[in-house]
Protein backbone atom coordinates (compact mmCIF):
# COMPACT_ATOMS: atom_id res chain seq x y z
CA UNK A 1 0.00 0.00 0.00
CA UNK A 2 1.52 3.49 -0.57
CA UNK A 3 -0.57 6.77 0.22
CA UNK A 4 -0.98 6.98 -3.68
CA UNK A 5 -3.30 3.75 -3.25
CA UNK A 6 -5.72 5.23 -0.05
CA UNK A 7 -8.81 6.57 -1.78
CA UNK A 8 -9.11 10.07 -1.13
CA UNK A 9 -10.18 13.16 -2.76
CA UNK A 10 -6.95 15.58 -1.55
CA UNK A 11 -3.73 15.36 0.20
CA UNK A 12 -5.05 18.72 2.42
CA UNK A 13 -8.38 19.63 2.58
CA UNK A 14 -8.38 23.26 4.25
CA UNK A 15 -11.30 24.18 6.25
CA UNK A 16 -11.93 28.16 6.11
CA UNK A 17 -10.84 30.93 3.72
CA UNK A 18 -9.73 33.79 5.69
CA UNK A 19 -5.39 34.90 5.83
CA UNK A 20 -4.65 31.59 7.24
CA UNK A 21 -6.60 29.35 5.16
CA UNK A 22 -5.64 30.46 1.95
CA UNK A 23 -1.92 31.11 3.10
CA UNK A 24 -1.39 27.30 3.94
CA UNK A 25 -3.57 26.24 1.03
CA UNK A 26 -1.27 28.17 -1.51
CA UNK A 27 1.95 27.08 0.68
CA UNK A 28 0.87 22.82 0.27
CA UNK A 29 0.05 23.27 -3.54
CA UNK A 30 3.19 24.81 -4.32
CA UNK A 31 4.46 22.22 -2.14
CA UNK A 32 3.09 20.09 -5.08
CA UNK A 33 0.35 18.70 -2.44
CA UNK A 34 -3.72 18.19 -4.43
CA UNK A 35 -5.40 20.76 -2.03
CA UNK A 36 -9.05 22.44 -1.66
CA UNK A 37 -10.30 25.00 0.67
CA UNK A 38 -13.77 24.88 1.59
CA UNK A 39 -14.63 28.54 2.17
CA UNK A 40 -17.32 28.96 4.70
CA UNK A 41 -20.08 31.00 4.33
CA UNK A 42 -17.63 34.00 3.03
CA UNK A 43 -15.34 33.35 1.03
CA UNK A 44 -12.24 35.37 2.14
CA UNK A 45 -13.16 35.13 6.15
CA UNK A 46 -14.02 38.70 8.32
CA UNK A 47 -11.76 40.45 7.33
CA UNK A 48 -12.97 40.93 4.14
CA UNK A 49 -15.45 43.43 5.99
CA UNK A 50 -12.86 46.04 6.73
CA UNK A 51 -13.02 48.93 4.49
CA UNK A 52 -8.72 49.41 4.67
CA UNK A 53 -6.16 47.04 6.33
CA UNK A 54 -2.81 49.47 7.17
CA UNK A 55 -1.40 46.94 8.84
CA UNK A 56 -0.41 44.40 6.84
CA UNK A 57 3.30 44.48 5.54
CA UNK A 58 4.15 45.30 1.58
CA UNK A 59 1.03 47.62 1.18
CA UNK A 60 2.05 51.09 2.53
CA UNK A 61 -1.23 52.92 1.12
CA UNK A 62 -3.56 50.43 2.76
CA UNK A 63 -5.42 47.87 0.76
CA UNK A 64 -9.07 46.60 1.67
CA UNK A 65 -10.18 43.57 3.67
CA UNK A 66 -12.12 42.36 0.37
CA UNK A 67 -9.09 43.28 -2.26
CA UNK A 68 -6.43 41.79 0.43
CA UNK A 69 -7.99 38.14 0.34
CA UNK A 70 -9.22 38.52 -3.28
CA UNK A 71 -5.01 38.56 -4.20
CA UNK A 72 -4.56 35.83 -1.57
CA UNK A 73 -7.08 33.50 -3.28
CA UNK A 74 -5.63 34.70 -6.81
CA UNK A 75 -2.24 33.23 -5.40
CA UNK A 76 -3.66 29.96 -4.53
CA UNK A 77 -5.61 29.62 -7.18
CA UNK A 78 -2.23 30.38 -9.16
CA UNK A 79 -1.03 26.83 -7.47
CA UNK A 80 -4.32 24.90 -8.67
CA UNK A 81 -5.89 25.04 -5.14
CA UNK A 82 -9.03 23.84 -5.55
CA UNK A 83 -12.09 26.19 -3.95
CA UNK A 84 -15.31 24.77 -2.74
CA UNK A 85 -18.10 26.66 -1.82
CA UNK A 86 -19.30 24.91 0.53
CA UNK A 87 -20.30 25.13 4.57
CA UNK A 88 -18.93 21.50 6.91
CA UNK A 89 -21.51 20.57 8.87
CA UNK A 90 -19.61 17.67 10.18
CA UNK A 91 -16.27 15.91 10.72
CA UNK A 92 -15.18 12.19 10.82
CA UNK A 93 -11.61 11.64 12.15
CA UNK A 94 -12.29 8.30 13.47
CA UNK A 95 -10.10 6.54 10.58
CA UNK A 96 -6.27 7.27 10.38
CA UNK A 97 -5.80 7.53 6.45
CA UNK A 98 -9.15 8.74 5.63
CA UNK A 99 -10.51 11.88 7.28
CA UNK A 100 -13.84 12.67 5.92
CA UNK A 101 -15.50 16.35 6.04
CA UNK A 102 -19.19 16.73 5.38
CA UNK A 103 -20.78 19.61 4.04
CA UNK A 104 -24.00 21.19 4.58
CA UNK A 105 -25.05 20.16 1.23
CA UNK A 106 -24.55 16.48 2.04
CA UNK A 107 -21.40 16.11 -0.09
CA UNK A 108 -18.71 14.05 1.47
CA UNK A 109 -14.94 14.77 1.27
CA UNK A 110 -12.03 12.49 2.42
CA UNK A 111 -8.61 13.76 2.50
CA UNK A 112 -5.71 12.46 4.56
CA UNK A 113 -4.85 15.57 6.28
CA UNK A 114 -6.70 17.99 7.33
CA UNK A 115 -5.87 22.16 8.26
CA UNK A 116 -8.53 23.79 10.63
CA UNK A 117 -8.78 27.57 9.64
CA UNK A 118 -12.43 28.50 10.40
CA UNK A 119 -11.62 32.15 12.11
CA UNK A 120 -14.02 33.86 14.28
CA UNK A 121 -17.30 35.43 14.30
CA UNK A 122 -18.67 38.44 16.52
CA UNK A 123 -19.67 38.06 20.10
CA UNK A 124 -22.85 38.41 21.12
CA UNK A 125 -23.98 41.09 23.68
CA UNK A 126 -26.32 38.68 25.42
CA UNK A 127 -29.17 40.89 26.61
CA UNK A 128 -32.87 40.35 25.45
CA UNK A 129 -34.32 41.40 22.20
CA UNK A 130 -30.65 41.45 20.99
CA UNK A 131 -31.67 38.90 18.11
CA UNK A 132 -34.42 40.08 17.35
CA UNK A 133 -33.31 43.48 16.31
CA UNK A 134 -29.79 42.24 14.54
CA UNK A 135 -30.48 44.36 11.05
CA UNK A 136 -33.17 46.60 12.32
CA UNK A 137 -31.13 48.66 14.95
CA UNK A 138 -28.04 46.23 15.60
CA UNK A 139 -24.70 45.49 13.88
CA UNK A 140 -21.84 43.81 14.09
CA UNK A 141 -19.79 45.57 11.51
CA UNK A 142 -19.15 49.45 10.93
CA UNK A 143 -18.08 49.13 7.38
CA UNK A 144 -20.80 46.68 5.99
CA UNK A 145 -23.65 49.02 7.81
CA UNK A 146 -22.52 52.11 9.01
CA UNK A 147 -23.57 54.00 5.71
CA UNK A 148 -27.63 53.31 7.17
CA UNK A 149 -26.83 55.87 10.14
CA UNK A 150 -25.43 58.84 7.87
CA UNK A 151 -26.13 61.96 10.07
CA UNK A 152 -27.63 60.09 13.00
CA UNK A 153 -26.80 58.95 16.51
CA UNK A 154 -25.15 55.65 17.08
CA UNK A 155 -23.39 53.88 19.86
CA UNK A 156 -20.37 50.99 19.80
CA UNK A 157 -20.15 48.94 22.77
CA UNK A 158 -16.69 47.66 23.04
CA UNK A 159 -13.33 48.77 24.10
CA UNK A 160 -10.60 46.78 22.28
CA UNK A 161 -8.86 48.13 18.91
CA UNK A 162 -12.40 46.89 17.03
CA UNK A 163 -14.30 49.11 18.71
CA UNK A 164 -12.16 51.87 18.30
CA UNK A 165 -11.73 51.10 14.52
CA UNK A 166 -15.48 51.09 14.51
CA UNK A 167 -15.88 54.31 15.77
CA UNK A 168 -12.77 56.32 13.95
CA UNK A 169 -14.94 55.14 10.49
CA UNK A 170 -18.66 55.85 12.17
CA UNK A 171 -17.25 59.44 13.40
CA UNK A 172 -17.22 60.09 9.41
CA UNK A 173 -20.80 59.85 8.73
CA UNK A 174 -23.05 59.86 11.89
CA UNK A 175 -23.76 63.26 13.56
CA UNK A 176 -22.90 61.27 17.26
CA UNK A 177 -21.04 58.45 17.78
CA UNK A 178 -20.57 56.69 21.80
CA UNK A 179 -18.10 54.41 22.54
CA UNK A 180 -19.56 52.29 25.86
CA UNK A 181 -16.92 51.08 27.79
CA UNK A 182 -17.27 48.39 30.70
CA UNK A 183 -13.46 49.20 31.58
CA UNK A 184 -12.01 52.57 32.81
CA UNK A 185 -9.42 52.41 30.09
CA UNK A 186 -8.74 51.22 26.94
CA UNK A 187 -5.89 48.96 27.51
CA UNK A 188 -5.81 46.89 24.36
CA UNK A 189 -6.21 49.31 22.14
CA UNK A 190 -3.40 50.49 19.83
CA UNK A 191 -1.90 53.99 20.96
CA UNK A 192 -2.20 54.99 17.38
CA UNK A 193 -5.94 54.64 17.69
CA UNK A 194 -6.43 56.20 21.00
CA UNK A 195 -4.56 59.39 19.73
CA UNK A 196 -6.84 60.02 16.93
CA UNK A 197 -9.83 59.15 18.53
CA UNK A 198 -9.18 61.95 20.99
CA UNK A 199 -8.98 64.36 17.69
CA UNK A 200 -12.50 63.44 17.43
CA UNK A 201 -15.68 66.14 18.73
CA UNK A 202 -18.52 64.04 17.96
CA UNK A 203 -17.13 61.34 20.06
CA UNK A 204 -18.45 60.36 23.18
CA UNK A 205 -16.91 58.26 25.82
CA UNK A 206 -18.72 56.43 28.81
CA UNK A 207 -16.45 54.20 30.49
CA UNK A 208 -17.08 52.30 33.00
CA UNK A 209 -20.79 51.92 31.68
CA UNK A 210 -22.86 48.36 30.90
CA UNK A 211 -25.57 48.33 28.22
CA UNK A 212 -28.55 47.38 29.89
CA UNK A 213 -31.19 47.56 28.05
CA UNK A 214 -32.55 48.27 24.52
CA UNK A 215 -34.91 51.21 24.21
CA UNK A 216 -37.20 50.47 21.33
CA UNK A 217 -40.11 51.98 19.36
CA UNK A 218 -42.56 49.55 16.92
CA UNK A 219 -39.80 47.37 16.41
CA UNK A 220 -37.20 50.18 15.47
CA UNK A 221 -34.26 50.67 18.28
CA UNK A 222 -34.59 54.34 19.44
CA UNK A 223 -31.98 54.15 22.24
CA UNK A 224 -29.67 52.47 24.99
CA UNK A 225 -29.84 52.32 28.93
CA UNK A 226 -26.26 52.09 30.49
CA UNK A 227 -25.42 52.30 33.56
CA UNK A 228 -22.22 53.75 35.44
CA UNK A 229 -20.62 51.01 37.15
CA UNK A 230 -19.41 53.25 39.97
CA UNK A 231 -21.82 55.61 40.25
CA UNK A 232 -24.95 53.28 39.67
CA UNK A 233 -26.47 56.26 38.06
CA UNK A 234 -28.46 55.18 34.63
CA UNK A 235 -28.47 57.49 31.58
CA UNK A 236 -30.70 56.67 27.99
CA UNK A 237 -28.88 57.16 25.08
CA UNK A 238 -30.79 58.33 21.86
CA UNK A 239 -29.40 56.41 19.18
CA UNK A 240 -30.96 54.69 15.85
CA UNK A 241 -27.93 52.12 16.00
CA UNK A 242 -26.03 50.20 17.67
CA UNK A 243 -22.77 48.40 16.57
CA UNK A 244 -21.19 45.52 19.26
CA UNK A 245 -17.85 45.05 18.96
CA UNK A 246 -16.56 42.61 22.13
CA UNK A 247 -14.33 40.44 20.55
CA UNK A 248 -14.64 37.02 18.81
CA UNK A 249 -15.84 33.39 19.52
CA UNK A 250 -14.31 30.79 17.48
CA UNK A 251 -15.99 29.33 14.59
CA UNK A 252 -15.63 25.71 16.22
CA UNK A 253 -19.23 24.29 17.35
CA UNK A 254 -19.16 21.46 14.57
CA UNK A 255 -15.93 20.61 16.27
CA UNK A 256 -17.28 19.83 19.61
CA UNK A 257 -16.12 15.85 21.00
CA UNK A 258 -13.98 15.21 17.12
CA UNK A 259 -10.98 17.20 18.71
CA UNK A 260 -9.38 18.76 21.87
CA UNK A 261 -10.96 22.44 22.60
CA UNK A 262 -11.03 25.35 25.82
CA UNK A 263 -14.45 25.85 27.29
CA UNK A 264 -14.28 29.15 24.88
CA UNK A 265 -13.91 26.71 22.08
CA UNK A 266 -9.96 27.39 20.92
CA UNK A 267 -8.58 24.51 19.76
CA UNK A 268 -5.82 23.65 21.64
CA UNK A 269 -2.97 22.85 19.63
CA UNK A 270 1.22 21.54 20.53
CA UNK A 271 2.58 24.71 21.81
CA UNK A 272 5.08 24.37 19.39
CA UNK A 273 3.15 23.37 16.33
CA UNK A 274 -0.11 23.36 14.50
CA UNK A 275 -1.05 20.00 15.49
CA UNK A 276 -4.12 18.92 17.45
CA UNK A 277 -4.41 15.95 19.68
CA UNK A 278 -6.11 14.35 16.46
CA UNK A 279 -2.62 13.26 14.14
CA UNK A 280 -3.05 14.54 10.22
CA UNK A 281 -5.36 17.77 12.57
CA UNK A 282 -3.70 21.08 12.15
CA UNK A 283 -5.22 24.00 13.45
CA UNK A 284 -4.18 28.29 12.44
CA UNK A 285 -5.51 31.62 12.88
CA UNK A 286 -8.17 32.99 15.14
CA UNK A 287 -9.62 29.32 16.38
CA UNK A 288 -5.61 28.68 17.61
CA UNK A 289 -4.18 31.35 18.46
CA UNK A 290 -4.51 34.60 21.01
CA UNK A 291 -2.95 37.34 18.74
CA UNK A 292 -5.97 38.23 16.33
CA UNK A 293 -4.09 39.76 13.59
CA UNK A 294 -4.04 39.58 10.05
CA UNK A 295 -0.55 38.68 9.68
CA UNK A 296 -0.41 36.26 12.42
CA UNK A 297 -3.29 34.41 10.95
CA UNK A 298 -0.74 34.29 7.52
CA UNK A 299 2.30 33.40 9.43
CA UNK A 300 0.77 30.34 11.16
CA UNK A 301 -1.13 29.59 7.92
CA UNK A 302 2.22 28.51 6.79
CA UNK A 303 3.24 26.66 10.39
CA UNK A 304 0.21 24.37 9.84
CA UNK A 305 1.05 23.65 6.09
CA UNK A 306 4.93 23.35 6.82
CA UNK A 307 3.20 20.40 9.44
CA UNK A 308 1.18 18.83 7.48
CA UNK A 309 3.47 18.69 4.50
CA UNK A 310 5.83 16.94 7.41
CA UNK A 311 3.09 15.19 8.21
CA UNK A 312 2.59 13.35 5.03
CA UNK A 313 6.20 12.81 4.30
CA UNK A 314 6.62 11.17 7.09
CA UNK A 315 3.34 8.79 7.04
CA UNK A 316 4.40 8.54 2.95
CA UNK A 317 7.75 6.97 4.31
CA UNK A 318 6.55 4.58 7.05
CA UNK A 319 3.96 3.38 4.64
CA UNK A 320 7.36 2.57 1.98
CA UNK A 321 8.91 0.34 4.98
CA UNK A 322 6.10 -1.23 6.05
CA UNK A 323 5.87 -2.16 1.93
CA UNK A 324 9.79 -3.40 2.39
CA UNK A 325 9.07 -5.10 5.83
CA UNK A 326 6.21 -7.12 4.21
CA UNK A 327 8.03 -7.92 0.77
P1 LIG B 1 -10.88 42.36 22.13
O1 LIG B 1 -9.53 42.91 21.97
O2 LIG B 1 -11.06 41.03 22.79
O3 LIG B 1 -11.74 43.46 22.90
C1 LIG B 1 -13.05 43.19 23.26
C2 LIG B 1 -13.58 44.36 24.04
O4 LIG B 1 -14.93 44.12 24.36
C3 LIG B 1 -12.84 44.59 25.35
O5 LIG B 1 -12.71 45.95 25.58
C4 LIG B 1 -13.77 43.94 26.38
O6 LIG B 1 -13.74 44.62 27.62
C5 LIG B 1 -15.12 44.19 25.76
N1 LIG B 1 -16.09 43.16 26.12
C6 LIG B 1 -15.97 41.80 26.06
N2 LIG B 1 -17.11 41.20 26.43
C7 LIG B 1 -17.97 42.19 26.76
C8 LIG B 1 -19.31 42.22 27.20
N3 LIG B 1 -20.00 41.09 27.39
N4 LIG B 1 -19.89 43.41 27.42
C9 LIG B 1 -19.21 44.56 27.23
N5 LIG B 1 -17.94 44.62 26.79
C10 LIG B 1 -17.33 43.43 26.56
O7 LIG B 1 -11.66 42.19 20.72
P2 LIG B 1 -11.51 43.01 19.37
O8 LIG B 1 -11.50 44.45 19.61
O9 LIG B 1 -12.55 42.44 18.46
O10 LIG B 1 -10.10 42.56 18.82
C11 LIG B 1 -9.85 41.17 18.59
C12 LIG B 1 -8.40 41.01 18.14
O11 LIG B 1 -8.26 41.58 16.85
C13 LIG B 1 -7.40 41.72 19.05
O12 LIG B 1 -6.24 40.95 19.11
C14 LIG B 1 -7.16 43.02 18.32
O13 LIG B 1 -5.90 43.59 18.61
C15 LIG B 1 -7.26 42.55 16.89
N6 LIG B 1 -7.61 43.67 16.00
C16 LIG B 1 -6.59 44.30 15.38
C17 LIG B 1 -6.84 45.35 14.54
C18 LIG B 1 -5.70 46.00 13.85
O14 LIG B 1 -5.80 46.38 12.71
N7 LIG B 1 -4.59 46.16 14.50
C19 LIG B 1 -8.14 45.75 14.30
C20 LIG B 1 -9.18 45.12 14.97
C21 LIG B 1 -8.89 44.06 15.82
P3 LIG B 1 -12.49 44.53 28.60
O15 LIG B 1 -11.43 45.38 28.02
O16 LIG B 1 -13.05 45.02 29.87
O17 LIG B 1 -12.13 43.07 28.66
Amino acid sequence: MSLQNIKRDYDVIIIGSGPAGFTSSMYLARAGYKVAVITGEIKGGEITNSLEVENFPAFPEAISGFDLMAKMEQQALKFKVTMINGIVKDVDFDDFFTKKIILENGEELIATAVVIATGSSPRRLGIPNEQQYIGRGISYCATCDGFFYKDKNVAIVGGGNTAIYEALYLSNMAKTVHIIHRNATFNRVENILIERLYTLSNVKIHTLSQLEELKTDNGTLTGVKIKQKVTGETETLDVDGLFVAIGQVPNTLFLRGKIYMDEAGNIIRNPDTSATNVEGVFACGDVAHKYRQLVVAAGYGAIAALDAEHYLRKLEAQIARQKQINS
